[in-house]
């Protein structure tokens, strides 16, 4: 079994440990990945400091021909790439290719973007004076990414981090690790400068401390639990680290009577089931309107008993296993305590085959609203629907979560669109459009979702220090 050897400095090198890498389809292990240890991680961080000034004195065109050029290397790669994805997540090859694609995008948006990293001119309050807002990098950029999505999620990070001229030392998930070196591979080949991009995995308690105490480390971009983007705040405090947190989700759907079926039925059928529902903006809470509620729920019964079950390499699948035991446990525990509450079980239910962590998509229909999986994020392929009554309780069950990633709603109304989306407390906003997620446009959580945004201009505003420079003098 071949071990994968870690990007550092330019160099691939064998670390000081070995982890193992999962199938969570067969529950085997298929890989090997290096380790180190907190003191390897502050050479990195200090050989990202060394690649600071160069990177950061590159003209944003230079730096965004060298990402774009790691966009080719990617989609060079891409079917290797999706079969790596789904032997380390388990998801659909589908998905895993359009995972690629993501990533390769991210890539040359930031390249483009790169180059708009704008101040501006302001008017002076006193006679004499100039005032100028200068961007610049951040610095040396600390990243932790998560195992759902396990490329597109680090690419989220390193691309504009890149593009804003900042070096970045990235951990990546220990279930999903694979994935981190491919975009090392990618940054090797496109030829970017040592130390400008490393990766480096490991323990992530250890890891993570280094890069809050380490003073060099200016800024870090995390996307995981709410539960460590907790921890990261209470770190943060030592060095006033500078934080962008992606964090978990809770979505609420908001079916109205009024939305066109059968859009809002495959709308909600791919929010919950891609990914075996392992999304942040996965749709967990689907709220559904008294007037329309018997023949959507018709019709979605239909579609989620039609789903195929499978691993994800296997051709003709539609929901691949979770990541883990613990995660298939979880889901089960969420299924069986609605039940329990007086939920009705329309699909699924119970795990799927004997090996691997796999379980049948479920629908459960009038879930009590106080229901484990309507109040905290099950992370797999469970669908809660109930009942409201109208557009006043439909917002307020929708905004009762102390999460507020995304939210997705189902009209036909223009007005009621517009009425909603403002109402509703959460980052993105589907109007009947499942995958709202884009390059060019703002992405991230209010609430306990988290602080910022990535993708959008705001994705690389996000790595960029915001300067005055006041000039006096000048007229004489
Ligand atoms: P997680 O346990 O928080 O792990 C995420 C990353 O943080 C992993 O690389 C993990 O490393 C690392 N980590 C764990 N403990 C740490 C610590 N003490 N200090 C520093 N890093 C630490 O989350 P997950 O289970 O992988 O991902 C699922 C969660 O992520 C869900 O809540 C989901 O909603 C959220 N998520 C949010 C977004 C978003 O954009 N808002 C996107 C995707 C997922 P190890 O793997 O080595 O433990």
């Amino acid at each position: 079994m071949n071990i994968g050897k870690l990007y550092l400095n330019g160099k691939w090198e064998s670390g000081e440990g070995v982890m193992s890498v999962e199938n969570p389809a067969t529950g085997e292990i298929f890989a090997r990945v290096c380790i180190v240890s907190r003191r390897r991680l502050r050479v990195a961080l200090e050989d990202a400091q060394k690649a600071l000034p160069g990177w950061r004195a590159r003209t944003a065109a230079d730096r965004g021909s060298l990402l774009r050029r790691v966009a080719d290397a990617l989609d060079t790669r891409a079917e290797a790439i999706a079969r790596i994805i789904t032997r380390e997540n388990g998801k659909p090859l589908a998905e895993s290719r359009g995972e690629v694609a993501v990533a390769a995008d991210h890539f040359r948006w930031f390249a483009e973007e790169g180059r708009r990293a704008y101040g501006r001119i302001v008017p002076p309050q006193v006679a004499g004076k100039r005032h100028f807002i200068i961007k610049q990098p951040v610095g040396v950029v600390g990243a932790i990414s998560p195992w759902n999505f396990p490329l597109v999620l680090a690419a989220r990070k390193a691309a504009p981090a890149l593009a804003a001229g900042c070096p970045v030392v990235l951990k990546p998930a220990s279930a999903a690790p694979l994935c981190a070196l491919e975009l090392a591979r990618a940054v090797e080949t496109a030829g970017l400068p040592a130390g400008v991009f490393q990766v480096a995995a490991g323990k992530a308690d250890e890891l993570g401390a280094e890069m809050l105490e380490n003073a060099i480390c200016r800024k870090i971009t995390f996307t995981g639990s709410t539960e460590v983007g907790k921890k990261l705040i209470a770190g943060a405090a030592t060095n006033v680290t500078k934080l962008s947190l992606e964090l978990g989700g809770h979505a609420p759907v908001l079916v109205f009577d009024d939305a066109a079926p059968a859009l809002a039925v495959t709308g909600t059928l791919w929010s919950k089931f891609r990914n075996s529902g392992q999304s942040c903006i996965a749709a967990n809470r689907v709220y559904v309107q008294r007037g329309i509620y018997g023949g959507f729920v018709r019709a979605l019964t239909g579609a989620v008993k039609k789903l195929r079950v499978g691993d994800g390499l296997a051709g003709a699948v539609d929901v691949g296993p979770l990541i883990s035991e613990a995660g298939l446990n979880t889901a089960l525990a969420h299924i069986q305590d609605a039940l329990n509450r007086g939920a009705k079980l329309a699909a699924g239910g119970r795990r799927w085959g004997k090996r691997g962590w796999f379980l049948e998509p479920t629908l459960l229909l009038d879930v009590p609203h106080d229901a484990l999986c309507m109040t905290q994020e099950t992370f797999g392929p469970v669908m809660p629907v109930c009942r409201f009554a109208d557009e006043s309780e439909g917002i307020a069950r929708a905004n009762t979560s102390e999460y507020g990633l995304a939210a997705y709603v189902f009209t036909t109304s223009l007005n009621r669109a517009w009425r909603v989306a403002e109402a509703l407390e959460a980052g993105t906003i589907g109007i009947n459009d499942a995958v709202p997620s884009t390059s060019n446009c703002p992405f991230g959580g209010l609430k306990q979702s988290g602080w910022g945004r990535e993708l959008g201009r705001e994705g690389l505003d996000a790595f960029l220090e915001t300067k005055h420079v006041s000039l006096g003098g000048v007229d004489g």
